[in-house]
C-alpha cells in the first residue's frame, strides 16, 4: 500500500482531514523527472496557522516557478492525526505528493514565534530524521531555517544545518542553483555548506563555537571554519517591485485564521518603537509601486474567487500613497463586489473616512494600540501618540456610530511604575466618559477591551538589555489592572499568560545550551507550546531542572551592553550603537522622532539606499 492509501485511510478518523489532504487551488503539482531539488517548506504549526501566513505563499511561489525545484508543504499534524500516524508507524509526508520528508533534499522551517520551536523537533521526530545536525548522515535532507527568530538562530543552532536572515526571495534561488551543481557533482554536505556560508545571509552555526565565562554567562562566538564570515548580514531585497508576489495564491479548503487575498505593501517601519523586533529587523522601508499592488489585487482576486481582501504591512497609514492607493483599491473591490480590510490604520481623519466607506453600517473590529498608559511610559518605549491623539480619535469614532474599541496595552515595559498601570485604566475610563458624552441617552452601546500583553525583550531592540519582569509581578500587574477596570462600567480585561511570555523570554534571547532543554522538554511531552490548552509549564521546569538551565537568568537577568551577546555575530543592520543610543534615550524619557523626518543614524544605510529618509 502506498503512503498516499495509509493516510487516506487515517483520514476518516481525524477532526480536520482537509488539513492533509492538498491538491487546493493553485497549490503546484509537477513531473519529478525535471526536478533537481525537492524542497520542504515546513511550518511549525497546524495548516490552518500556515496557510495563513503570507511569507508561505511567497516562497511557494517563487521556488515552483523553477522547473528544477518542486517546493511542497509540510505543517505539524494535529495531535490526533500524529497519534494515529504514530500508531501506524507512518512517517511526516509533504502535502502535495505525500513523500516522506526524509525523501526532501532540504527542509526549510519558517521561524515565526519562539514557542514552536518544541514543534520543529517534533516534526523531525516524526519525519525519523536525527535532531542534531551532527548526527544526521549525508542522506538526510539538509534542514534550513528562516523568519524573524533566525534573527537570534542559537537555541536551535545544534538542529539547524543553515539559517538564512533577511529576505528570502533571492537567496532561496542562489540556495537552490548551489544545491543542484553541488549534487550534480556529488559532493560533501560539508562543501555544500561551506560554499553556501560565503552567500550573503547564510549563516552556517556548525562554523561557529561559542566561548562561555567560568561563571556561566557567554563571552563570546568563535569562528573554526576559517573562511566563514565574522559577521552574518542579512538578506535586503532592494527593489519589491523587482521580486514575484503571488498572483494567484493557494486557496485552502477549510477556514484558516487569514483566508483572504492579500497583497503586502510594504516591508520594514521608520516608527522606531523601541520593544518592537519587526521595527528594527525588517528596516529599510522599501514599499511595493501603487500600479504594481493593484494589479496583484486584481489578480488575487480573479484567480482565486476570495470575496475579502486586505493589504499587509506593519503600518499602513504609513505607505507614502496610501490615500490614493486606498481610493484605488475600494474602486476596484467595489467593481468585484469584494470588502476590502485594512489592518494596522492610524486612526485620523482620513481613515475614520475610509473605514465608513468599507464598512458601512456594520462597523467592526475597531482596534488602537497605545501600548502605554502614560504619556512619560510611551516617551520612554518611543510610541509617539498622545493623550489627545487617543481621545480624538475615539470621539471620532463613537459620533460615527462604532460601538466598540479594543485597545492593546503592554505590562511589564522597562521603567513601568503602578501609575502607568492606573493610566490604563485612566484611558479606558475616559473613553467611556466620552462615550457617554457622544451618544447620551444612548451610552450603554459602547464598550471598551483593554488586552494586555506582557513585555518580552527581544534580541536587536534597543530593550534587549532589559530584565522581563518574574511572573509574580506580571501576575500582580494582572490582578491590580483587572481589580481597577472591574470598576469601570463597559470596560473588559484580558490578559496573555505570563508562563509563555515567560518561556519566549528564555528562547528570545536564548544561547546554544537551550537547544539540550528544548530537546529534553519534548520527549517530556511539550509541543504546540503557543497553544493555551497545551502548554506544559511543568514539564518545561522539570526539562530546565534535568538539563541545568537556569532559565530566570535569561529571563530575568538584565545584560551588560559592555558583553556580548549569543546573538551578536548576526548583522540586521541595525547598530549596536543605535540600539545602546536608544536605549539611553529610553532611560531619559527621550523620544526619537520618526526617521521620515530625517535620518537617524540606525546604521542600514550602510548597507543599502534608505529612500524613506527625509520624506515627511
Ligand atoms: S538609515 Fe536613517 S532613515 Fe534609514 S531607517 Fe535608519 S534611521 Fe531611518
Amino acid at each position: 500500500m502506498t503512503l498516499t492509501e495509509q493516510l487516506d485511510k487515517l483520514l476518516m478518523k481525524v477532526e480536520k482531514p482537509a488539513r492533509y489532504i492538498g491538491g487546493e487551488l493553485h497549490s503546484v503539482n509537477k513531473d519529478l523527472g525535471g526536478v533537481k531539488t525537492r524542497f520542504g517548506f515546513a511550518f511549525p504549526d497546524t495548516y490552518e496557522i500556515g496557510m495563513s501566513y503570507l511569507g508561505l505563499q511567497i516562497i511557494y511561489h517563487i521556488l515552483n516557478h523553477f522547473d528544477s525545484v518542486f517546493c511542497e508543504r509540510i505543517f505539524a499534524p494535529g495531535l490526533d492525526m500524529e497519534e494515529l500516524m504514530r500508531e501506524e508507524n507512518l512517517p511526516l509526508f509533504t502535502l502535495e505528493t505525500k513523500t516522506p520528508v526524509k525523501e526532501m533534499d532540504i527542509l526549510g522551517f519558517t521561524l515565526q514565534y519562539e514557542l514552536s520551536f518544541t514543534n520543529i523537533i517534533n516534526m523531525l521526530d516524526l519525519a525519523g530524521i536525527p535532531f542534531k545536525s551532527q548526527e544526521r548522515s549525508e542522506s538526510d535532507p539538509l534542514i534550513a531555517a528562516g523568519g524573524p527568530c533566525a534573527f537570534n538562530p542559537e537555541p536551535l543552532a545544534e538542529i539547524i544545518d543553515f539559517f538564512m536572515l533577511g529576505d528570502g526571495e533571492e537567496i532561496l534561488i542562489d540556495i537552490c542553483k548551489i544545491h543542484q551543481q553541488w549534487k550534480a557533482r556529488n559532493g560533501s554536505k560539508r562543501e555544500f555548506l561551506e560554499e553556501i556560508s560565503q552567500l550573503k545571509g547564510v549563516y552556517v552555526p556548525a562554523f561557529y563555537q561559542p566561548i562561555y565565562n567560568e561563571n556561566g554567562t557567554f563571552q563570546s562566538m568563535e569562528k573554526i571554519f576559517n573562511k566563514a564570515p565574522d559577521k552574518i548580514e542579512k538578506n535586503i531585497v532592494e527593489d519589491l517591485d523587482g521580486v514575484d508576489f503571488p498572483n494567484s495564491k493557494i486557496v485552502p479548503l477549510i477556514e484558516v485564521v487569514h483566508d483572504r487575498a492579500v497583497v503586502e505593501i510594504f516591508r520594514g517601519c521608520t516608527r522606531g518603537c523601541r520593544f518592537c523586533q519587526a521595527g528594527m529587523i525588517y528596516r529599510p522601508v522599501r514599499e511595493r509601486s501603487r500600479n504594481r499592488i493593484t494589479e496583484i489585487a486584481k489578480n488575487q482576486i480573479t484567480s482565486t474567487g476570495y470575496e475579502e481582501m486586505s493589504i499587509l504591512s506593519l503600518s499602513t497609514s504609513d505607505y507614502s500613497e496610501i490615500e490614493p492607493l486606498v481610493t484605488d483599491l475600494m474602486g476596484m473591490c467595489r467593481e468585484n463586489n469584494v470588502s476590502l480590510s485594512l489592518p494596522s490604520l492610524r486612526l485620523d481623519s482620513f481613515s475614520f473616512n475610509v473605514l465608513e466607506q468599507i464598512q458601512g453600517y456594520k462597523k467592526t473590529g475597531l482596534t488602537f494600540a497605545p501600548e502605554a498608559g502614560t504619556q512619560r511610559l510611551r516617551d520612554v518605549i518611543n510610541k509617539c501618540i498622545t493623550d489627545k491623539d487617543i481621545y480624538s480619535s475615539m470621539e471620532q469614532a463613537i459620533s460615527l456610530g462604532w460601538t466598540s474599541v479594543k485597545l492593546y496595552f503592554m505590562v511589564g515595559l522597562p521603567t513601568e511604575t503602578y501609575e502607568d498601570l492606573d493610566g490604563i485604566a485612566e484611558i479606558a475610563k475616559n473613553i467611556m466618559d466620552i462615550a457617554y458624552r457622544v451618544n447620551g441617552n444612548k451610552r450603554g452601546r459602547f464598550n471598551v477591551t483593554v488586552s494586555v500583553s506582557n513585555f518580552v525583550p527581544k534580541a536587536h531592540t534597543p530593550f534587549q538589555w532589559c530584565a522581563q519582569d518574574t511572573m509574580e509581578s506580571f501576575e500582580e500587574k494582572h490582578r491590580y489592572l483587572r481589580e481597577k477596570i472591574k470598576k469601570i462600567k463597559g470596560v473588559s480585561f484580558n490578559y496573555h499568560g505570563t508562563q509563555t511570555s515567560h518561556m519566549e523570554a528564555v528562547f528570545a534571547r536564548g544561547d546554544r545550551r537551550v537547544c539540550e532543554t528544548l530537546i529534553r522538554a519534548w520527549s517530556l511531552g511539550c509541543k504546540f507550546d503557543g497553544w493555551r490548552e497545551h502548554f506544559q509549564y511543568e514539564k518545561w521546569i522539570q526539562a530546565f531542572q534535568e538539563t541545568g538551565i537556569d532559565d530566570n537568568s535569561y529571563a530575568f537577568k538584565a545584560g551588560n551592553p559592555e558583553d556580548n551577546a549569543p546573538w551578536g555575530h548576526i548583522d540586521c543592520g541595525v547598530s549596536k550603537e543605535f540600539l545602546l543610543s536608544e536605549w539611553k534615550k529610553a532611560n531619559q524619557c527621550e523620544q526619537t522622532q520618526d526617521c521620515r523626518h530625517g535620518c537617524e543614524g540606525c546604521g542600514i544605510n550602510q548597507y543599502v539606499e534608505c529612500r524613506q529618509e527625509g520624506t515627511l
